[in-house]
């Protein structure tokens, strides 16, 4: 066997995957499992998106595309992106990539030189940090809390600031806290890290998933005109339109930036799948009226999912304003539990005992939770929490015998 290179040692798998891929093995072996643990909408793709990559297939459109995604596509994003971010935006300043996730681990190739370093608020996203690490820099990771609704102060970024930092990532809505920066906190961040000469890579993947009043503002429309070269846009169609394994997400940025991730991209993928992108297009232009039903249904499950983990003696979570995830504190389940409990072996004996999967905190920076995904049924949500609740309870009466 030949020796693996240290960038592939240095990274772990994805947690947020494996657990999923976990949940599904032990379905499929016949066990009951009820799996809050997918980072995926439980709807179908719309059917006129599905309708527009069948006819792209019958139309022959199964060749190579260009490079950086069909220009069709990237205009779209760039008018989306001027729509909505209010921002002057050129097709070139746009790159179509395998998922947003892709768009990041181009972009932190292209940003970073060995030790430069990237500040990741915690609790974040589980690929900021390996991928980072991918790129041979160092994410320096700043700790954020409920209390402050999860947002990064000024004050903390510029004590964290050194000659190695480039860049800055903001996620809002997040995953896994489900929060959304305010307005004026975002503004101040913003203009610190441009005016420190950070790049600000927001990823807003969860931007139309937002509830209850709740408002997503993009860091591009709050920077300073003169700044706006600082900040990079990761988005994508995997949440909002249900459509994960389609792998289309996108980069929004300077375009020497796109160019660059575009060389890589050349070398690595050639390009996104034809008939995918073309889906997309469909989706960018077509009806939307299906959003606001799905919104209203994530509403309903995000109410009914915190009312019954709240319930549970020893747990704790706020209600999220976005995304589809509840991050719940279970610091006083571990204490009660002793035996060095922690959120990866609750995890366990969630799955084990209860067949629930949820997914550790440690997961996230943020040990001592866990997060649990509402993009399952109501029914899934009920049955789900009350087997965590029973084999909680049975978990404590023991621990006190
Ligand atoms: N960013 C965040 C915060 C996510 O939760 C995800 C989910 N996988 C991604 C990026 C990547 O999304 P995609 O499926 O488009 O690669
Ligand atoms: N982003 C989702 C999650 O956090 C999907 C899995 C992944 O890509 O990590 O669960």
């Amino acid at each position: 066997m030949p020796s693996l290179s240290s960038r592939v040692q240095r990274i772990k798998p994805s947690p947020t995957l494996s657990i999923t891929q976990k949940a599904a093995a032990l379905r499929q072996s016949g066990l009951d499992i009820l799996s809050f643990s997918a980072g995926e909408p439980d709807f179908d793709t719309p059917p006129h998106i599905v309708a527009a990559a069948e006819e792209a297939l019958r139309k022959g459109q199964t060749r190579y595309t260009a490079t950086a995604g069909v220009p069709a596509l990237r205009s779209a994003v760039a008018a989306e992106s001027e729509r909505i971010r209010g921002v002057p935006t050129k097709t070139e300043d746009v790159i179509i990539t395998v998922g947003a996730k892709h768009a990041l681990y181009l972009l932190f190739q292209v940003l970073l030189d060995p030790g430069d370093e990237v500040i990741i608020p915690a609790p974040y996203w589980v690929s900021y940090p390996d991928q980072v690490l991918l790129a041979d820099g160092v994410p320096v990771i700043a700790p954020t809390f409920a209390t402050q609704n999860f947002e990064l102060s000024c004050q903390q970024l510029e004590k964290l600031i050194t000659a190695r930092t480039k860049a800055l990532v903001i996620n809002t809505p997040s995953n896994p806290t489900g929060s959304i920066y305010r307005r004026d906190s975002l503004a101040q961040l913003t203009r610190t890290a441009v005016e420190a000469g950070l790049t600000v890579i927001c990823d807003e993947i969860y931007r139309e998933l937002v509830y209850g009043g709740a408002t997503h503002v993009s860091p591009l429309s709050l920077c300073p005109p003169d700044k706006r070269d600082h900040v990079f846009v990761v988005d994508g169609v995997s949440k909002t339109y249900a459509m994960t394994g389609w792998r289309i997400g996108w980069g929004i940025g300077h375009t020497d930036i796109i160019k660059a991730m575009t060389k890589i991209q050349g070398q690595d993928v050639s390009n996104p799948t034809s008939f995918a992108q073309m889906a997309t297009l469909a989706a960018l232009k077509g009806p939307r009226e299906f959003l606001k039903e799905w919104q209203a249904e994530y509403t309903v499950r995000r109410d009914l999912m915190v009312e019954r983990l709240s319930a549970i003696p020893g747990l704790s979570c706020l209600t999220p304003q976005g995304a589809f995830y509840v991050l719940a504190d279970v610091t006083q389940i571990l204490e009660k539990l002793g035996d060095q409990a922690t959120d990866v072996t609750l995890s366990d004996k969630l799955l084990e005992e209860a067949h629930v999967a949820v997914v550790p905190g440690s997961a996230f920076g943020a040990p001592g939770t866990i997060r649990l995904s509402y993009a399952t049924s109501r029914r899934e949500i009920e049955m789900g929490v009350a087997r965590m609740a029973e084999a909680l309870g049975r978990m404590g009466q023991l621990r006190q015998k």
